[in-house]
């Protein structure tokens, strides 16, 4: 037991890695909710956008935070999402900003695609890759999606399209006071340790998006709390490493189920019900095997896994040649999870985004 003990608390201490290279502190993508609020009411959205205020990014106020940031932190990809990111009436110039910014190689878009066959050619001619979550009975019928294909296609952007017919449970209003729980939920947090979710929102810093919007909504008010404010003090590239790298867990993981929920199938909800179905302790709604001993060894396995490594694995992963076998291994992988995805689950109508749970994520 104390041997145990020791192990995790090395764990705990050890936080994250990242590469600085030339000053600067190198991640594979940073977010941006463009538009918070969404045309769609997916239960247990991870984002919490069917009950937050409508809210729209400013161009120039964007350009000025990430402008300032990438003196310090550059990204491959930018990813423009929200909320739902085409409801943004000026998209074009938010994208524009992005990149005179020079933060990043390159933007991408993830939109649940209703309003994709309404982009214009400049939306068009402005992005390199558009993922769209095709979600049971809200998705664009096949004639749309070719045609959102072929304009693709004739301005040289990847167009992929995923069936999200599975959510996790994403947070829980009740929470927790079981700490050895919370512990678990971080230490195998894809978002925060495998992805490194990455966002910026309204000039603040923040290591996943769920320690922004469930504090927003949950704690009004206190949705800073777990954020690093921008500034061109010259302290703050050092200020930023030591945020990312802290081993501290966010306020928000109180709350919060990470990659830990137990999965449901995918369910639109009303909004004036979502919060209500969440209203469960975190107990209920964490899936058991992916707190459990086998998981937090692949997790502490991953910790322990020099970066450029793990990034190397991840490019090699999803080259081009190699993306029909990393789509095969997902679909193994899938396969052997089947029997935790038909866990039985005590509130099978609720919670969060898909795109953060997958086995393999893009
Ligand atoms: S999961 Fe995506 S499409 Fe669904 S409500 Fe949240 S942001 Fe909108
Ligand atoms: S708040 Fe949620 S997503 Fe963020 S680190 Fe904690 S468990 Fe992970």
């Amino acid at each position: 037991m104390a041997i145990r003990r020791s192990v995790e608390r090395f764990y705990l201490q050890r936080g994250d890695r990242y590469r600085v290279v030339d000053g600067r502190i190198l991640n594979r993508r940073l977010e941006i909710n463009v538009a918070e609020h969404c045309n769609l009411s997916c239960r247990a959205c991870s984002h919490l956008s069917p009950v937050v205020p409508k809210s729209l990014v400013d161009p120039a106020k964007i350009y000025r935070d990430l402008s300032v940031l990438a003196r310090c932190y550059h990204v491959k990809s930018v990813r423009v999402l929200g909320g739902e990111p085409l409801l943004h009436p000026d998209l074009e110039s938010v994208i524009d900003a992005i990149r005179r910014s020079t933060i990043c190689d390159s933007v991408w878009v993830i939109t649940n695609g209703r309003l994709l066959p309404r982009m214009t050619t400049a939306f068009w001619s402005s992005i390199d890759l558009v993922e769209v979550s095709l979600y049971p009975g809200q998705h664009l019928g096949a004639e749309a999606q070719d045609a959102c294909r072929a304009k693709a296609k004739q301005h040289g952007v990847a167009l992929r399209f995923h069936v999200r017919d599975e959510f996790q449970e994403s947070y829980s209003e009740a929470g927790t006071e079981d700490d050895e729980l919370v512990r678990r939920i971080f230490t195998t947090c894809n978002v925060v340790h495998r992805w490194r979710c990455h966002n910026v929102i309204d000039g603040w810093f923040y290591r996943c998006p769920q320690s922004h919007f469930i504090a927003k909504v949950l704690r009004d008010g206190a949705e800073h709390v777990d954020g690093i404010k921008i500034d061109d003090d010259p302290s703050f590239p050092e200020r930023l490493l030591a945020f990312l790298q802290s081993p501290e867990m966010p306020q928000a993981c109180t709350n919060c189920l990470g990659t830990a929920g137990r999965f449901f199938p995918h369910a639109q909800i009303r909004r004036k019900d979502f919060r209500s179905r969440q209203a469960v302790p975190t107990q209920d709604l964490v899936h058991p095997r992916l707190v459990g001993t086998a998981r937090l060894g692949l997790a502490r396995l991953e910790a322990a896994t020099p970066r450029p490594i793990l990034d190397s694995a991840e490019n090699a992963l999803y080259s081009p040649g190699l993306l029909p076998i990393a789509r095969a291994a997902q679909a193994t992988g899938r396969a052997l999870v089947r029997g935790i995805r038909r866990a039985p689950s005590p509130t099978s109508n609720s919670a969060p985004e898909l795109r953060h749970t997958g086995l393999l994520r893009r």
